[in-house]
């Protein structure tokens, strides 16, 4: 069964990581893709590995106007847009408030929160009249640290959770007709940078993270891989699985939440 059979959606941020993993299985679920990505390198390699079945677009989702190319570039394409799965974002390394100067402060909020929140309003914007004549939905990717402190610093951390007050207002706002929600996974190597502001455009998640370190915490004890959070993008997508969802944020994070107070896992000896 395809879940996403006549479906089209629109993916920011899906060159590599997490987005590109949304492509493949949106793909594998029978939906129509298009992209909007900041990478230009990445856009090319979209387009050679994908030709006519993704709607590759290159852009910046800090601009309205980019946003706007992109729904209509999908809706051209396609003839309509079912999906906005809001992604493209950037980390803080875990930059704490004593690390920073003021000044880094200052420029790291401004360039972290206009893409991590301001991108995904901009774009939800540019979508929504398409969105509402299809009577489709938004998904934003969220995070671990929507949810808790640590997994980032202050400027990562309150742009995430800054994202669970837009899916809820818009949930609210656009509600009967489109759903809004959300999927917060936990950590996964991928190509997800810094700011510029901070020195971090050319830094990984991978630079400051390892695959044990990431495992150890999880109360699941294994290391995700970026195709291991597609299933509940599917769910919220799928108008067969999701007619009841809407303001909601499923937790893919290997149990985060339950963690108890001597150990990350509990006492099953495996
Ligand atoms: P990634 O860097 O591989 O993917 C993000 C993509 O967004 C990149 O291709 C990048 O070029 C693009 N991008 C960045 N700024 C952009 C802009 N202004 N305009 C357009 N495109 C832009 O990283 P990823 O880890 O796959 O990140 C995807 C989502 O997953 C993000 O929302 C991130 O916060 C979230 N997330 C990641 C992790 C993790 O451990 N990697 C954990 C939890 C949540």
């Amino acid at each position: 069964m395809n879940w996403l059979e006549n479906e089209v959606a629109l993916i920011t941020g899906a060159g590599s990581g997490l987005g590109l993993a949304l492509v493949e299985r949106f793909l594998e679920e029978g939906a129509q893709v298009a992209v909007l990505e900041r990478s230009a390198e990445k856009v090319d390699a979209l387009r050679s590995r994908f030709g006519a079945a993704v709607v590759a677009v290159q852009g910046d989702v800090r601009r309205y106007d980019d946003n706007a190319r992109a729904v209509a570039a999908a809706v051209e394409r396609f003839g309509k847009l079912d999906c906005f799965v809001g992604n493209a974002a950037v980390w803080d390394h875990a930059a704490s408030l004593m690390d920073l100067t003021p000044e880094q402060l200052d420029n790291g909020f401004d360039e972290l929160f206009s893409i991590n929140v301001k991108g995904y309003l901009l774009g939800a914007k540019a979508a929504a009249p398409a969105l509402i004549a299809s009577q489709g939905s938004i998904i934003f990717t969220l995070s671990n640290s929507s949810f808790y402190p640590g997994g980032g610093g202050p400027l990562y951390t309150a742009s995430k959770h800054a994202a669970t007050g837009l899916i809820r207002e818009l949930a609210y706002e656009l509600a009967p007709k489109v759903r809004v929600n959300g999927v917060g996974p936990c950590g996964m190597a991928s190509d997800l940078r810094g700011p510029a502001s901070l020195g971090q455009d050319g830094l990984r998640i991978m630079d400051s993270r390892t695959p044990e370190g990431i495992a150890s915490i999880l109360p699941l004890q294994f290391f995700p891989q970026t195709a291991d959070f597609t299933g509940p993008f599917v769910l919220l997508a799928s108008r067969a699985n999701n007619r009841t969802l809407s303001g909601v944020m499923i937790n893919a994070d290997a149990g985060l939440g339950i963690r108890g107070i001597r150990h990350a896992a509990g006492g099953l000896q495996l």
